[in-house]
């Protein structure tokens, strides 16, 4: 069985999906770990998150492994190295490219091979598991998304001021938006949840009772 769950930056995505994998015993796809992947490599190499042909390359033969909540680039961890502001902001760069998204879906749809999984990201719903048993589109008000995020790098030791925080988020909502290639956007059949207001243990409990209810009996 496939689940999806797509959304902005801060929808609380992240967190509901690697839960709900977890309630379930389904593995968790982190797929903006897969372009944040890609990023860090163009940024080690110097290469420019807008050069069409070199970042297609570079996804096109790296080795991204995801084993139990790491990220592996051609074997080496780069799990921490992937959360700062510089990789967040080039991954969604190299996120337009035509070329990085087939790459990348084409890795995402063989990791799902035969199992049950639980795909985080922005076009899981939409391109990536069209025919997903079940679908989620996770929102939020692009100010309570800016708080989680600055109080999720606080904990990482970084100061982001607030008004710093908003207009970075909505800028990759823009872009990520606007893209002509898979944009984020809600599949049509996805339940959409807002979470702005809403405890995440509260939204985890809907999704897992949502799942149960369309899972295969046995
Ligand atoms: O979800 P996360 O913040 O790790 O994603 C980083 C970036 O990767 C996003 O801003 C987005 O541009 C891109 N992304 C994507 N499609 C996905 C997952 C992530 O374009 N399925």
């Amino acid at each position: 069985m496939i689940v999806t769950i797509d959304g902005p930056a801060g929808s609380g995505k992240s967190t509901a999906a690697r839960e709900l994998a977890a309630r379930l015993g389904f593995r968790f796809l982190d797929t903006g770990a897969m372009y944040r992947a890609v990023a860090w490599e163009c940024l080690a190499r110097g290469v420019r998150p807008d050069d069409d042909e070199q970042v297609a390359a570079i996804a096109n033969r790296l080795r991204i492994e995801l084993p139990a909540g790491r990220v592996l680039v051609d074997g080496r961890d780069v799990t921490e190295a992937l959360r700062t502001p510089e990789v967040t902001e080039a991954a969604s760069l190299v996120a337009v490219h035509p070329e990085v998204r087939r790459a990348m879906v084409r890795l995402q749809r063989a990791a799902a091979a035969g199992l049950d999984v639980v795909a985080e990201g922005r076009d899981q719903g939409t391109v990536a598991f069209p025919d997903a048993e079940c679908k989620f589109f996770l929102t939020a008000d692009a100010e309570e998304r800016a708080r989680r995020r600055q109080e999720e790098l606080r904990e990482q030791g970084s100061d982001v001021p607030f008004e710093q925080m908003l207009a970075w988020i909505r800028e990759r909502d823009e872009r990520d938006e606007q893209r002509s290639v898979a944009p984020l956007k809600p599949a049509p059949d996805a339940t959409r949840i807002d979470t702005s207001h809403r405890p995440i243990d509260e939204v985890i409990a809907l999704l897992e009772r949502t799942v149960r209810a369309r899972m295969p009996p046995g």
